[in-house]
């Protein structure tokens, strides 16, 4: 602050507002907002418990429904919800979306996504083989490579219940040792498991490429360590492209998933963890195998269903229009 700034602010008065070891930022916004909020309910009781002495409230994110749709999705909502555009809300009458076109719209997205990929890696990707997707920052609390806890398992899944494939994306801050490891050792095991599963792993991850796999894919990983991740987006942006999310009980989440409706959760809500990540693990193989292959592969009318509630109850939900909303009756008035 000395060495940048200089003492713009009187060094102890700047001390009273920012902790007097160091400079703490938190507690520098802590003292001189007038409303604090979490960026989702889970993230507002976790910052709560870190600062007892500041009323903390919560507004949960949301992303710009029009900007993450797919342009067959866009098409889809232009015929059936025309308000959908600048009033987001309205997607809830997806409800009434005749399921054969929502899969249609899906199928566009995913063919996109699937030439795009087989055009920037040496496997060949197949359109009807059922499409993991995960793509974000690449860092260590994001555990990007969890699906792999037991990989003899999870090509013991895709051998014997329904082919699967998958396809990352995600870069680390340059500084970030871990986030660039996790990276090597991802491709590494799509070396290894290239017979059983076709993995990518996509280079020059940014918001284009991001638009395309949260819209091109039949499901959306999420697997956190819990209770880090504050909200989370992405699987917001698959869910208004209809693609359920697959997700530890952290950040939005907690407040996205009706377990079977909208997605599935991994592991105990936070804070009723007994047991470690391999006990999460599990479960993520238990879901993949029992209810969530099944029911693609076999029950195709009750997945398209999936995919109309997730667009119905979070793409209507969990966008910007509402959020700035509540930003304005909550926090700014
Ligand atoms: C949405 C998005 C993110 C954030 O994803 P999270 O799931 O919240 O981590 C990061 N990078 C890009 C390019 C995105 O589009």
């Amino acid at each position: 602050m000395a060495q940048v700034l200089g003492e713009i602010v009187p060094f102890d008065c700047l001390r009273m507002l920012a902790g007097d070891e160091q400079l703490n930022m938190t507690l520098l916004a802590l003292n001189l907002s007038g409303h604090v909020n979490g960026v989702a309910k889970k993230h507002g009781e976790v910052s709560q418990a870190m600062f007892p002495g500041y009323p903390i409230d919560s507004i949960t994110n949301g992303i710009h429904a029009f900007t993450w749709s797919s342009e067959s999705f866009r098409r889809l909502y232009d015929r059936y919800i025309p308000a959908w555009r600048n009033d987001p809300l309205s997607l809830r009458y997806a409800l009434s979306i005749p399921l054969d076109e929502i899969w249609e719209a899906h199928g566009s997205a995913k063919k996109e996504l699937i030439e795009y990929v087989n055009r920037h890696s040496p496997l060949v990707f197949d359109p009807d083989i059922f499409t993991i997707g995960f793509a974000r920052r690449a860092t260590a609390y994001k555990r990007p490579d969890f699906i792999f806890t037991d990989a003899a398992k999870l090509a013991h899944i895709a051998r014997t219940v329904g082919k699967i494939q998958l396809i990352f994306a995600g870069k680390a801050h340059p500084k970030d040792r871990p986030g660039k490891e996790l990276i090597r050792r991802i491709v590494d095991l799509g070396d290894q498991l290239s017979r059983e599963i076709h993995i990518a792993y996509l280079e020059n991850y940014d918001m284009n490429l991001g638009g395309l796999i949260t819209s091109g894919v039949d499901l959306w990983l999420n697997t956190p360590l819990a209770p880090n991740e504050a909200s989370g987006t992405s699987g917001m942006k698959a869910a208004v492209n209809g693609v359920p999310s697959l997700s530890v009980l952290d950040g939005w989440w907690i407040e996205g998933c009706i377990e079977g409706s909208t997605g599935w959760s991994i592991g105990p809500a936070t804070g009723y963890r007994r047991e470690g990540p391999t006990d999460e693990a599990q479960d993520l193989y238990n879901k993949l195998e029992y209810l969530i292959l099944p029911v693609f592969y076999k029950k195709r009318e009750e997945w398209i269903r999936i995919m109309q509630h997730c667009i119905a109850i979070n793409g209507s939900f969990f966008n910007t229009h509402r959020m700035v909303q509540q930003y304005v009756l909550n926090s700014y008035f």
